[in-house]
């Protein structure tokens, strides 16, 4: 089974809807393989967001990614990178709520930086990711 690095965001760990969100991704077929929260300092929210260093959104991601806790996921299923993509809906909440009503970023994102989850979009950034949060995680 392919496997991805999926990320429950501060805001929707703060408003408690990891159970909920874990939940819509076990009934569309993804199992859990680890779940950890924890915090990520400044430094660390830069480095795992560091492509999107210069963008004007990059100081308030930062912000926003280290002002509390996370839950870092693995997720595994057939097309688990794609399908964990789609089932998150596009990336901004308010066309998130537009265009994938039933996304997940429609029902738990708060707006167009804060938008309760993360998944990995490539299997090359899977694997950096699952590295960056699971270091003991076998991935072969
Ligand atoms: P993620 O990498 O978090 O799964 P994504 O791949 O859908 O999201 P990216 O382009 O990688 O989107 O952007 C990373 C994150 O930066 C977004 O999830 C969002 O929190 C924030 N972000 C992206 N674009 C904007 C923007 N135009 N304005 C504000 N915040 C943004
Ligand atoms: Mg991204």
């Amino acid at each position: 089974l392919e496997k991805t690095y999926a990320m429950i965001k501060p805001d929707a760990v703060a408003a408690g809807k990891v159970d909920d969100i874990l939940k819509i991704a076990e009934d569309a077929g993804f199992v859990v393989v680890r779940r950890q929260e924890q915090r990520m300092d400044a430094v660390r929210a830069g480095e795992f967001y560091a492509e999107h260093k210069g963008k004007p959104f990059y100081a308030n991601l930062v912000g926003f990614m280290s002002s509390g806790p996370i839950v870092a996921c693995c997720l595994a299923k057939h097309n688990a990178i794609k399908d964990w993509r789609a089932l998150m809906g596009p990336t901004n909440t308010f066309t998130a709520r537009e265009d994938a009503p039933k996304s997940l970023r429609a029902k738990f994102g708060t707006d167009g930086t804060r938008n309760a989850t993360h998944g990995s979009d490539s299997p090359a950034s899977a694997m950096r990711e699952l590295k960056f949060f699971f270091p003991n995680l076998r991935l072969d």
